[in-house]
């Protein structure tokens, strides 16, 4: 591990957000506070706009009004997390960056403790959630089964419990912005990237305000994606489950066949040709949908269409260049 000290000049706090109007008044304060604090690294701040409907846009100006750190980036409409967090960490020029919630939900209180892991040479600090307030036991166990499955799946590492609370060093923001695919799993992105990772284990406190954007359909997809975009293991099974199918229809087949010879044949037999037949046609369904979802991930990925597109780009006061 080698640490220069020139790269540890400075860290950027990413912040996407989507409808947070109520959560940023009280969220700004917290992050000053820390950057205020901290020793030896010009801190500055960087909101992203996720297309908000609300008053969001509004009231970041106000906040960079009134603090000359803070950059704003307003995205034409809604992309989603995931792209708004690129376009933010697309804006970093220089130093580290760090990812936030825009709800409180990641305290920013801990900033300092992910500056201090990033000091000693490492490149991927990340928040690991021990304990998560506000949230359903239902969220919490699905989760729980996600991360197991993915790590069964996925030959990426991708460490359990997880989130995008996490600061990168300036190498490994560099590596992460190589990787330009539409279907952005980010928690996949970052353990793709490598270097040295470390965990920073904290409580992950309930939202200031609003209500989650993630609904239950939605975390589906995000599971999909996550298994799509990081494992070819479906594919696969297709593949197990038809030669699987064949060599008990084979075996069936035989005894049929024995049957008619050595007993003769009274046709009969309805019931159990409808099953098979009803099952084989499941099964190319499911085998069938899951060329799908690939195939149409291809079909995104070859359109080779920008990320996101920005709508407004407003430096903070203290900042001189046109990216943070
Ligand atoms: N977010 C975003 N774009 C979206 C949805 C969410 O930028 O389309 C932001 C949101 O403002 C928040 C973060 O992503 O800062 C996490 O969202 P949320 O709290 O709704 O997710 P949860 O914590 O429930 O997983
Ligand atoms: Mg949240």
């Amino acid at each position: 591990m080698t640490s220069r000290a020139a790269d540890h000049d400075r860290l950027t706090i990413v912040v996407a957000a989507f409808n947070e109007a109520e959560s940023l008044p009280s969220l700004h304060p917290r992050i000053a506070a820390v950057l205020d604090a901290l020793d030896g690294v010009e801190g500055r701040v960087l909101y992203v706009d996720d297309g908000s409907r609300d008053g969001t846009w509004d009231v970041l100006r106000g906040i960079a009004n009134g603090d000359a750190r803070v950059s704003l980036l307003r995205l034409s409409r809604n992309f989603g997390k995931e792209a708004a967090l690129t376009a933010g960490l697309d804006q970093v020029e220089r130093g580290a960056a760090m990812i936030l919630d825009a709800d409180g939900q990641d305290p920013p209180e801990l900033i300092p403790q992910f500056v201090a892991r990033w000091r000693e040479g490492y490149d991927d600090v990340y928040g690991t959630r021990t304990v998560r307030e506000g949230e359903t036991w239902l969220k919490k166990a699905t989760a729980h089964a996600f991360y197991r499955v993915m790590q069964r799946l996925s030959k990426t590492p991708i460490p359990a419990d997880t989130g995008d609370f996490r600061l990168l060093s300036p190498r490994a923001l560099a590596a992460l912005r190589q990787l330009r695919e539409r279907h952005r799993f980010m928690k996949g992105l970052f353990g793709w990237v490598g270097f040295e990772q470390v965990a920073i284990a904290y409580q992950r406190e309930p939202r200031l305000a609003g209500t989650s954007k993630f609904s239950f359909w939605r975390l589906w997809n995000f599971a999909l994606e996550g298994i799509t975009s990081f494992s070819t293991a479906p594919l696969r099974l297709a593949t197990y489950l038809g030669v699987l199918t064949a060599l008990a229809a084979f075996v069936y087949a035989l005894w049929i066949v024995a049957k008619a010879l050595l007993w003769g044949d009274a046709v009969a037999g309805y019931p159990s040709m409808m099953a098979v037949i009803l099952f084989l046609g499941g099964v190319q369904l499911v085998a069938l949908g899951m060329i799908g979802e690939y195939l149409g991930r291809l079909y995104e990925e070859s359109k080779q269409r920008p990320l996101y597109l920005v709508d407004s780009w407003r430096p903070g006061l203290g900042v001189s260049s046109d990216r943070v």
